[in-house]
């Protein structure tokens, strides 16, 4: 097996050689940041995006962050060089760093430095996807998460039992419902599509502010399709003629089925494969 270089505080080590302290924050307090940025054709999708939201997650949480975004390209674009990525992923994690002993209270940034850790993963076939042929199936399950689901923070338990709910009741994913309301998939952006209008919930406090989410609602204006960014129930999502997510790992993903029920035929609909198409045709071009 050949081992990654992976980036930990300013140096390119072997994966097996990376450490980080057992007095991390990020370990012991979940106190800590990330972005996944996708790779294609070894070039990097929407990295100033992620460079932009990464600043504002670190700047809600009173975080320093320790390296600057032309820093942050070229370790990207190194780590897909060294580790010679077609098609996957990059991921960043940026903590408060380990202060040395554990404490509520935030250390002081003036002496205790942030940790960054950046690793990529291959994902070969990502944009040729088979389950973008087939489209997904989604469960709803109540979002019990906390109150800044706008900041991308690595406190991930609940999103990923949501995911354990859905893989065993033979899913793929699960959408979260909070006051009736749909807010967003457990790492994605939830959408329904009535007649040629795509619906999906605005921007707030209740949802993470996705990249692909900008992205692909940019390009469905420009291509004169029509936008509602509104909130809309579970029953109004089975009841849709289709539905689809989008985060930066699945591009734009076709739902056909929520809670058991069939949407439209069952299969992909059809503005879902057309903005996975817009997407991956438009991304592309400006790849880095
Ligand atoms: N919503 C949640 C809860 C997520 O975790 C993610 C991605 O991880 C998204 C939405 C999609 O965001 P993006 O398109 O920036 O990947």
């Amino acid at each position: 097996m050949t081992l990654r270089t992976v980036y930990v505080n300013g140096e390119y080590v072997p994966e097996n050689e990376a450490r980080v302290s057992i007095f991390d924050r990020g370990f012991l307090m979940a106190d800590g940041v990330y972005e996944v940025t996708s790779v294609l054709g070894g070039k990097l999708i929407d990295f100033d995006g992620h460079a932009v939201r990464l600043q504002r997650s670190l700047d809600a949480l009173d975080m320093a962050n320790p390296i600057s975004k032309e820093d942050l390209l070229e370790v990207h674009r190194e780590l897909v060089r060294v580790n010679e990525v077609d098609e996957g992923m990059i991921y960043l994690q940026i903590t408060r760093g380990a202060p040395g002993d554990r404490d509520f209270a935030f250390p002081d940034p003036d002496t205790t430095e942030p940790t960054i850790v950046l690793f990529t993963q291959k994902k070969p076939g990502l944009a040729d996807s088979p389950a973008a042929k087939k489209g997904i199936k989604v469960i709803s399950i109540e979002d019990i998460r906390w109150g800044r689901r706008d900041i991308k923070t690595v406190q991930l338990l609940y999103p990923s039992m949501g995911k354990m709910m859905a893989k065993k009741a033979g899913a793929d994913d699960a959408w979260m419902i909070e006051d009736g309301f749909v807010t967003e998939g457990t790492s994605n952006n939830a959408y329904i599509v009535k007649g040629n209008k795509i619906i999906t919930r605005a921007l707030s406090n209740d949802i993470l502010h996705g990249i692909t989410r900008a992205s692909v609602l940019r390009f469905a204006r420009e291509a004169q399709m029509e936008v509602e960014e509104r909130n809309f129930t579970i029953d109004e999502a089975k009841d849709a003629d289709e539905a689809f997510i989008t985060s930066a790992s699945t591009f734009v993903m076709p739902v056909v089925e929520i809670d058991g029920v069939a949407l439209g035929d069952g299969v992909p609909g059809r503005v879902a494969q057309r903005l996975r198409e817009i997407y991956l045709e438009e991304s592309l071009k400006k790849a880095i």
